[in-house]
């Protein structure tokens, strides 16, 4: 990933696409259809496929990533949790994943499972069994060791601050309590930085200026990617928002609340909305080239309308050599 941020022209900007696997075989042949077009009409720099928490998804996680990499020759990001797993299926997770050809891994802690229908699944792969991962960074360190610079490594990131415990502690949703962790992330080896999704732009704003100034010096130049969520519907969105704890800034709350009650109008509000999320922060000075991950819900239309609006769609293929190939005048169409 950072190979391919790096060989973009100055100034390009890019952008990358989240997919989660389907729970069946139907849904697969789907979302392979769906992948298919997305990829080749909208070209993202790089796919990233989830990971269940406690490896309750790590067949069909790897499965899908599989068709990403190798059928479909889309540059794969792996997501890969280390709480409530054995230390075997991180061996075979990370295994598997060099033997596909992934060279991407966004190094996640996880929570623990939420659903019970995974939660049996999670315990069959060894959940709870392994005391040597507690936090992302222990899965960072551990690929490091184990695998040296063959992975570019990728972290999570907060800028409203990571919800753990602020129920109890709300001091603690605050990025200021999660920094010394993310220093100590950063330097065990990441390699870019993805962040939670938000709609706060402001909050977005004042976190990435606190790390580009942070003493420590290491996020200085690492590519920091804006995580964006495409607004589906009004339910699904006030959902997300409340389990990653994001803040609905009040004029996007107005804006929706008002064509609330139509699908149609929501989605459209919904893509005006991120349009301007993505042109304010495409303005902002940055050191490394500016790029923003969608969270696409395996859906394709709103992703697609936003990325063409806001002119994402890279002009160059910058193919896994690093090579940077000029497409001629009309070649997107
Ligand atoms: P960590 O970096 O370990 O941090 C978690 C919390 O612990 C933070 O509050 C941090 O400040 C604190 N902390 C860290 N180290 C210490 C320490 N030494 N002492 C005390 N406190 C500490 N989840 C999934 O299950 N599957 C996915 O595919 C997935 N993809 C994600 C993609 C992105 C871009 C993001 C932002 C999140 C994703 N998540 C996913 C969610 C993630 O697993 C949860 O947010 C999880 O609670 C934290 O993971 P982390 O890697 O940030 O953990």
């Amino acid at each position: 990933v950072t190979d391919k941020i790096n060989a973009l022209p100055e100034g390009a900007n890019y952008f990358s696409l989240e997919f989660f696997p389907p729970k069946t075989s139907m849904g697969f042949a789907n979302l392979q259809t769906r992948l298919e077009r997305m990829s080749q009409a909208l070209r993202p720099l790089f796919v990233t496929v989830t990971w269940g928490a406690g490896g309750s998804t790590a067949t069909k996680s790897l499965e899908l990533a599989e068709i990403c990499q190798r059928q479909l020759g889309l540059t794969t990001c792996l997501h890969l949790t280390c709480t409530n797993m054995s230390r075997s299926l991180i061996d075979e997770a990370l295994e598997q994943a060099k033997v596909l050809g992934i060279r991407n891994i966004l190094a996640l802690r996880g929570d623990a499972p939420r659903s019970e229908e995974y939660r049996d699944e999670a315990q069959m792969a060894g959940g709870d069994s392994n005391k040597d991962f507690t936090w992302a960074v222990d899965l960072v360190r551990y690929i490091r060791k184990q695998y040296g610079d063959y992975f570019c490594i990728g972290v999570a990131t907060y800028p409203e601050g990571h919800s753990d415990a602020s129920s109890e502690y709300p001091e603690h949703q605050d990025p200021l309590f999660d920094l010394p962790y993310l220093v100590e992330k950063t330097k065990a080896g990441a390699d870019f930085l993805m962040t939670q999704l938000f709609f706060d732009v402001e909050a977005f704003d004042k976190f990435e200026k606190m790390l580009r100034e942070h003493e420590s010096g290491v996020f200085k130049t690492i590519p920091i990617i804006p995580g964006l969520m495409p607004i589906q519907s009004y339910q699904i969105l006030r959902r997300t928002t409340k389990l990653s704890h994001a803040k609905l800034p009040s004029d996007i709350l107005q804006r929706l609340d008002a064509v609330r009650t139509d699908d149609q109008l929501v989605k459209e509000v919904g893509v005006e909305i991120l349009c301007e999320l993505v042109e304010h922060i495409k303005k902002r000075p940055s050191p490394a080239r500016r790029g923003f991950h969608f969270y696409s819900l395996n859906l394709e239309k709103a992703v697609s309308h936003i990325v063409e609006n806001t002119h994402l769609i890279l002009q160059t293929l910058v193919d896994d050599d690093e090579a940077v190939v000029e497409l001629g005048p009309g070649t997107l169409s």
